[in-house]
């Protein structure tokens, strides 16, 4: 019989991140959502995270760019697609053939949509100053032949409810959106849906949220996690008191200790910038903290007394193991960070989905 040891697992809830998209439009008082799915939905794969929330009746999508665009256009034949980034010349036919929605960043852009029967979206920058037109640049562009789905703009500090930078935008937003002649507004993200009807407008764009993350305070209780990761045990060994486990021998073991090595590693997503930390991972039900450095493929783990079988499933972030936060608490690493990191080579399984 030919028996393989099983890849890394990676699990995707998508009942929940129906769930949470429910939340989120809760948070914001009831307010329509869409959801960002650029990067890959945000690493969780598109076509799972795009037909669920379609089914829960999600009807605009974000994405970066325009490749991101078309591919969602192959998923989701009806719903809106606008592309953040822009377009030049040269992606108007694509655009076109696609039915995607440009998001207007810069006079140059909006000048050349005047000849296009399409709709676009407009980006206002109101103090991000990432994308967007500047609201002195809006009095000297022409946009009445354009016909503009979405006005928005993007919050910089939504996730800290009492930075003064939201209501100055939110007002900034509203001076300059006011004489645009749009179907709707819309000013936040996950973080900025938190912040309740007087950010939601008439669209919100979440995505951090969507996923598990927790885009602020204001969300903890409100969002349930979406992603569990598990890695299958492929050696286990005991080595004696005072031999070290790993790159650069930075763990030493002060008594005869019971190793297990499971195969993910930074390669994966695990950071590596979790070695030396407070960090374990579940097997058997009981908590075995990691040892040594992570590598790019493996990490170790003391096993005390378990005795697991080979191929058997340690669970390493989600679950009763370490959450996205703990992992973003301990590295530094954003939550954003964590999950677009999230590597290829898992074997990825999707409950709930559409
Ligand atoms: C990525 C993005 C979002 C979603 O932000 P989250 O913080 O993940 O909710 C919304 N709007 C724009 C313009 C974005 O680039």
């Amino acid at each position: 019989m030919l028996t393989c040891t099983p890849p890394a697992r990676l699990l995707i809830d998508c009942d929940a991140i129906a769930a949470n998209w429910q939340a989120l439009r809760k948070l914001s008082g009831g307010a329509p959502a869409g959801a960002a799915v650029k990067a890959n939905a945000y690493g969780l794969g598109l076509g799972p995270v795009c037909r669920r929330l379609a089914r829960e009746g999600c009807t605009d999508f974000f994405v970066a760019t325009l490749f991101e665009g078309e591919q969602v256009r192959r998923i989701l034949p009806d719903v809106a697609v606008h592309v953040l980034h822009g377009f030049t010349a040269a992606d108007i036919p694509t655009l076109l053939q696609a039915r995607l929605t440009p998001v207007i960043n810069t006079p140059a852009q909006a000048q050349l949509w005047q000849q296009v029967d399409a709709a676009c979206s407009l980006m206002i920058d109101t103090g991000m100053n990432r994308l967007g037109l500047r609201p002195e640049h809006l009095g000297a562009i022409t946009l009445d032949d354009l016909e503009i789905d979405i006005v928005m703009s993007h919050l910089a500090c939504a996730d800290d409810a009492a930075h003064p930078m939201n209501a100055l935008q939110r007002t900034r937003f509203q001076e300059c959106s006011t004489g645009i002649n749009a179907r709707r507004r819309s000013l936040a993200n996950s973080a900025g849906a938190c912040l309740g009807p007087d950010y939601a407008l008439d669209l919100t764009r979440p995505g951090l949220g969507l996923y598990g993350g927790l885009p602020s305070q204001l969300a903890q209780g409100h969002i349930v996690p979406v992603v569990r990761v598990q890695a299958p045990v492929l050696q286990v060994k005991t080595i004696p008191a005072g031999e070290t486990v790993g790159y650069g021998a930075t763990w030493q073991a002060a008594t005869d200790t019971h190793i297990a090595t499971l195969g993910i590693g930074y390669a994966d997503g695990f950071p590596r910038l979790l070695s030396g930390q407070d960090v374990w991972v579940v097997l058997e039900g009981r908590r075995c903290p990691l040892i040594g450095r992570v590598s790019m493929d493996l990490i170790c783990i003391d096993a005390g007394d378990a005795e697991p079988a080979i191929g058997s499933l340690a669970t390493v972030i989600g679950g009763d193991a370490l959450s996205l936060e703990d992992i973003a608490t301990r590295t530094g690493l954003a939550a954003y960070e964590v999950l677009t990191g999230l590597g290829e080579r898992f074997d990825r399984h999707y409950s709930g989905g559409a």
